[in-house]
C-alpha cells in the first residue's frame, strides 16, 4: 500500500506546481483531498486492512494529506500575491502628476443677459422684483385689463392648474404684485420664466424668459420711455441703436407701441433677417393704462407711467446669433460651453 500513496503524493505535487491559476489548483485539491478524492478512497480501503497495518498506513496517509494541503496553500498564496500585484499595477496612481484641473461651469446665456440688464436697471434706480411661476388668474389676466372674454386671452395658450391657478404666461403678473407692494413713485423690473402651451419648433418654446419693466411717476411721457429703451438696447447690443415706435395694441397700456430697432445685421438697408424692411420688431411697450393703475391701487389722476416687455430668450438669440430656440433648453453642453467664462 505504500507505493500507491507515495505515487499519489508525487503526481499531486507535480500537478500543484504546474497549476497556472486558482481554478486549476482547486481541481487538483478536489481530486486529491476532496470527499470523493483519492486520499479519501485510500482511507476507506484501510477499513479492510489488518489492524497491525492500519496504524502505519494511517500515519502515512496523514503525512501525505498534510504535505499536499501545505503545497496547495503555498501555491494559492502565490496566486493571491500575483493577483494583488497586477491589481496594484492596474490601479496605480501617480500622485505626483499635476491634477487635471476642475472644469468651471458657466451661467446660461439667458442668465448672463438677464444679470446684465438687472445691473443696468439697478443703476437707473429700478428695483428687481421676483414673483411666483404659478399665478392666480386675476394677477395674470384680470388685473392687467384682460377680462375673461378678452381676445388677448386666446392669443396666450395657457397651462391651467387646478383651483383657478395657472403657469404665468408673462412676467406682467409681477407688475401687479409690485404695484400692490410699492408706493409710487416706483421703478421696477421683473425678469423670469414664463410658460405657454405652444407647439415647440425652431422659434417657439413652451418655456421661455421675459423681462417686464415699469416706471410710475408724475408726468411720465413717451420721451421717458424712449430714453430708457434706447439706453437699454445700446447697453445690450454694445453699440448705438436707432429705435422707432409704431402704434400697437396691448390691453394694459394706452397708448401702446411696438418698438423696432434698426436692423443690426444690414444697418437698415434691408436683409433676410429684417425681411428687407430695415427694422426688427423687438418689444411691446406703452404708457400704463389708467385702469391698470387703478386696479393696482394707484390714483391715475396723480400718477402715470410706462411699461415694457422684453423677450429675454429672443434677445439672447439675436445677440448670440442662435437660430433655434430649442438649443436654449436642451442642456446640451456642446452648446452651453460656447458661453462659458463670460460671467462667473
Ligand atoms: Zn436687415
Amino acid at each position: 500500500m505504500d507505493n500507491p500513496l507515495i505515487e499519489l503524493e508525487r503526481s499531486a505535487l507535480e500537478r500543484i506546481a504546474a497549476a497556472s491559476n486558482t481554478e486549476e489548483l482547486e481541481a487538483v485539491r478536489v481530486e486529491a483531498l476532496g470527499r470523493k478524492g483519492a486520499l479519501t478512497q485510500v482511507s476507506k480501503d484501510m477499513a479492510k486492512l489488518p489492524v497491525e497495518q492500519k496504524a502505519a498506513i494511517g500515519k502515512l496517509l496523514n503525512a501525505v494529506k498534510q504535505k499536499l494541503e501545505q503545497a496547495i496553500d503555498a501555491r494559492r498564496s502565490e496566486f493571491d500575491a500575483a493577483a494583488l500585484r497586477s491589481k496594484l499595477d492596474a490601479e496605480w496612481l501617480d500622485l505626483t502628476l499635476p491634477a487635471p484641473g476642475t472644469r468651471a461651469g458657466s451661467l446660461h446665456p439667458v442668465t448672463q443677459l438677464q444679470q446684465e440688464i438687472e445691473d443696468l436697471f439697478h443703476s437707473l434706480g429700478f428695483a428687481v422684483l421676483d414673483g411666483p411661476e404659478v399665478e392666480t388668474e386675476y394677477n395674470n389676466f384680470d388685473a392687467l385689463n384682460i377680462p375673461p372674454d378678452h381676445p388677448a386671452r386666446d392669443m396666450q395658450d395657457t397651462f391651467w392648474v387646478e383651483g383657478g391657478y395657472l403657469l404665468r404666461t408673462h412676467t406682467s403678473a409681477v407688475q401687479v404684485r409690485g404695484m400692490g407692494r410699492l408706493k409710487p413713485p416706483l421703478r421696477m423690473i421683473a425678469p423670469g420664466r414664463v410658460f405657454r402651451n405652444e407647439s415647440v419648433d425652431a422659434s417657439h418654446e413652451h418655456t421661455f424668459y421675459q423681462l417686464e419693466g415699469m416706471m410710475v411717476d408724475r408726468e411720465v411721457s413717451v420721451a421717458n420711455l424712449t430714453y430708457f429703451m434706447k439706453t437699454l438696447l445700446t447697453a445690450i447690443f454694445r453699440r448705438e441703436v436707432t429705435v422707432r415706435l409704431r402704434p400697437g395694441f396691448f390691453p394694459f397700456v394706452e397708448p401702446g407701441f411696438e418698438l423696432d430697432i434698426q436692423c443690426l445685421i444690414c444697418g437698415g438697408s434691408g436683409c433676410p433677417v429684417c425681411k428687407q424692411s430695415g427694422w426688427v420688431e423687438l418689444l411691446p411697450c406703452g404708457l400704463v393704462n389708467p385702469h391698470v393703475l387703478r386696479l393696482g391701487g394707484i390714483d391715475p389722476t396723480e400718477w402715470n407711467g410706462f411699461a415694457f416687455g422684453l423677450g429675454l430668450t429672443r434677445l439672447a438669440m439675436m445677440r448670440y446669433g442662435i437660430d433655434d430656440i430649442r438649443w436654449l433648453q436642451s442642456g446640451d453642453l456642446r452648446f452651453l460651453n460656447q458661453f462659458g467664462g463670460a460671467a462667473l
